[in-house]
């Protein structure tokens, strides 16, 4: 790589920034750019750079390109992989949250087009403004900022309807590693011109160039949503039941999470929820939520739910009578992760399996990690409608929480084992990163990989961009 020094490296860049930019290389400055939600990783920059413009960023591509000076990506700061954060300590952050503006909103033919700096959450609240939605709802869409959603792929709670990241962008305008710019904005529904290059940025994680901008899908704003937590026996009675609701919804089904008692009374424990949103103890509950259109029939929901206690399948259901009561429900969806973390350690995990595997998935990945360390307390739940488990473990009460992350690799070697089995995936939404680069060499297809590396190298062939991560 580079024989520049970091004073070489901050002097060059800074007249690169451009206004409105900022070049930041005091350790006290770049902190909260370093510092990402897990607090897994702990590697400085030599610099943190916030162009002001696309121009700005060409220019400093351009020349780290051909000085070979690595450049993390950077957005929101929320991944939970650890792509957005150096990992050699020679890298500088490109942050690209001052280049935020909204482009255009065409509300009537569902697009709009925004810069990567803008916040996931100031996009919804454009798109509602102009009497539309984009539904990609995560719960940190308060930070996370468009560049960062698409270069993860992310997905939020209404994929089952909506679609993730990918299947809600249009087109991407991206600057490439040598510093040109990839003139892809369009709102083409349909466009056969060869290979998808909007589709190899989005979830490329910042190692094929800079996302800078998107036109993303907007949609109708549905008139109510119908949502409800059911009582359910155990995984392969909630596959039953999701069958029943696709089958009397469509894609009017948004939402349907699956999450297990302990949760529940963990967020009781913890003072998380004022009361229990539930309608009686049960082992497992799901979360599903309808939508109701302009003119459209409502009581969807109501009425499978009645055919589903009807035939024994449910035993008993709170359906939501209030937004305050939808709120609250959801809220015990959204703080299972935080929960956990209250409770002493937890080993993590986000995978996904075709649908009708997910039963097997949580009863032979839970037994298998009991058996590694007896008292463990599974705690899966997340977006059972997509095949999205996140299969998370918590201490046995009172063990050592450091003793207890010893075993890490033992329950995540047992857990992947039946992933794959299942022909599963190891990371359903939150991508590779760090994190799980060394992984995806032991579980990807090798030709997959190789195709994946002869990408890379023709898109960014001194490798400066995001090096290390995800290949
Ligand atoms: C509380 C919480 C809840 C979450 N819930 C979900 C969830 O439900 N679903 C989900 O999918 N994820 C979830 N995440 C993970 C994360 O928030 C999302 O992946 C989010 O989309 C990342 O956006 P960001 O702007 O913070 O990206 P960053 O963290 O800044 O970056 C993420 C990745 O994208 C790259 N990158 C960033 N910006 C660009 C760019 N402009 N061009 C090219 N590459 C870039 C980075 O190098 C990195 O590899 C959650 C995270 C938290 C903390």
């Amino acid at each position: 790589m580079t024989t520049l020094t970091s004073k070489d490296i901050v002097r060059a860049l800074k007249p690169l920034v451009g206004d409105g930019g900022a070049l930041l290389a005091d350790p006290l400055e770049m902190k909260s750019y370093l510092t990402e939600p897990r607090k897994r990783f702990h590697v400085p920059a030599v610099a943190v750079a916030l162009p002001g413009s696309v121009a700005a960023l060409q220019a400093i591509c351009r020349w780290a390109n051909q000085h070979r000076v690595p450049l993390v990506p950077q957005s929101g700061n929320t991944g939970l992989v650890g792509g957005q954060v150096p990992l050699s300590g020679t890298e500088v952050i490109v942050n690209l949250s001052r280049i935020n503006r909204v482009r255009e909103v065409n509300a009537a033919a569902g697009h709009m087009t925004v810069e990567a700096g803008l916040i996931l959450e100031e996009a919804h609240k454009v798109a509602e403004a102009a009497g539309t939605i984009f539904p990609l709802w995560l719960a940190s869409q308060g930070s996370a900022r468009i560049g960062g959603v698409l270069s993860s792929n992310a997905g939020g709670v209404q994929v089952l309807a909506y679609g993730n990241a990918r299947e809600l962008t249009l087109g991407v305008e991206a600057v490439l590693a040598d510093g040109r710019l990839y003139h892809g904005l369009n709102a083409l529904k349909k466009d056969n011109t060869g290979y998808d290059l909007k589709d190899l940025l989005v979830g490329a994680e910042g190692t094929l160039g800079f996302i800078t901008a998107a036109t993303v899908k907007l949609f109708p704003i549905p008139e109510a949503q119908e949502t409800a937590l059911i009582n359910v026996a155990d995984p392969a009675v909630a596959l039953q039941l999701f069958y029943l609701l696709r089958e009397r919804a469509g894609s009017r089904l948004t939402a349907f999470e699956l999450m297990n008692r302990f949760g529940i009374d963990l967020q009781l424990n913890y003072g998380l929820l004022p009361r229990d949103p539930t309608a009686s103890p049960s082992p497992w509950y799901v979360l599903a939520e309808v939508n109701r259109m302009k003119g459209g029939a409502s009581g969807a929901l109501q009425a499978a739910l009645e055919e589903a206690l009807a035939s024994g399948l449910v035993a008993d259901a709170v359906v939501a009578e209030s937004e305050a009561d939808r709120t609250l429900m959801w809220a015990a969806r959204e703080q299972m992760s935080e929960v956990q973390s209250k409770e002493g350690a937890s080993i993590k995990h986000d995978v996904s399996v075709p649908i009708g595997a997910v039963p097997q998935l949580i009863a032979e990945g839970s037994a298998a990690v009991e058996r590694a360390i007896p008292g463990v307390r599974p705690c899966p739940f997340g977006h059972m409608g997509d095949g999205n488990i996140h299969f998370n473990f918590s201490q046995p009460a009172g063990a050592d929480p450091k003793a207890f992350m010893a075993r890490e690799a033992g329950a995540n070697a047992a857990v992947y084992e039946v992933v794959r089995k299942l022909g599963g995936s190891v990371s359903a939404e939150h991508g590779i990163g760090q994190l799980k680069s060394a992984l995806l060499r032991q579980v990807k297809d090798p030709v997959a990989l190789e195709m994946m590396q002869a990408i890379k190298a023709a898109l960014d062939p001194n490798g400066i961009l995001n090096p290390g991560k995800v290949l």
